[in-house]
């Protein structure tokens, strides 16, 4: 899942960033409302955490836009202010929850888990193809009801391929969705993960659920594909 982080300070931005990354999933930090608000409508964010004291456009108005625009997405306040008034404020203006500042990573992780289940409670947060399972809550994936150990990309990379069954997806695709801004390497990390994926995923059994579309990418298909 992709989290999108619009906070100034960079040395909570840095922290809470690490703290997501090491929990599988990809963040994009933007340092002030104007390049936040930006973001929030170039990719599709599984959640947005939004300070509310920010430079250009602040975190009200931020929010108030992407209401305007977006009204799926889950947006938790990270705030300095704890009145009531700003709280009620807050709700109003469309924030699903806060946290004040400073707060535990663990508290943060909590609640930003919360949102993400409501977000896929219309949906399930169990991904099936074939006799792959993956579950996007617990982060855990199983084939035929065996546990599968991924490590934190691997799983970003087969959530992404999960949650496009069927479809070619290039590799700088894969990379946008997996990798977050910050990474500007070769797009042969792909392939790199891709066969990490395979020899867990796909090695143990016939059916290969993993292919490779000569010049244009990979796709996951279920047992039914040929
Ligand atoms: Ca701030």
């Amino acid at each position: 899942m992709r989290i999108l982080l619009i906070e100034d300070e960079l040395k909570l931005g840095a922290f809470v960033t690490r703290g997501f990354i090491a929990e599988s999933y990809a963040v994009d930090v933007a340092s002030d409302g104007e390049e936040g608000y930006a973001l929030s409508q170039v990719y599709p964010y599984d959640l947005i955490l939004l300070d509310l004291m920010l430079p250009k456009i602040d975190g009200y108005e931020v929010l108030r836009r992407i209401r305007q625009k977006n009204k799926a997405v889950p947006v938790l306040v990270l705030t300095a202010r704890d009145a009531v008034e700003d709280k009620v404020r807050l709700f109003e203006a469309g924030a699903d929850d806060y946290l004040t500042k400073p707060f535990a990573f663990a508290e943060l992780l909590v609640r930003s888990k919360a949102l993400l289940r409501r977000g896929t409670a219309t949906r399930s947060s169990v991904l099936k193809l074939g006799d792959l399972e993956l579950d996007r809550l617990t982060q855990t994936v199983k084939h035929t009801g065996k546990r599968i150990d991924l490590t934190t990309k691997e799983y970003a990379l087969l959530e992404y391929l999960m949650l496009n069954p069927g479809r070619v997806l290039s590799r700088n695709m894969i990379i946008e969705h997996v990798w977050d801004q910050s990474f500007d390497g070769l797009t042969n990390i792909v392939d790199v993960y891709v066969r990490h994926l395979r020899i867990k995923v796909d090695d143990p059994h016939d059916h290969k659920m993993i292919r490779t579309v000569r010049g244009a990418g990979y796709m996951i298909v279920g047992k039914d594909a040929i």
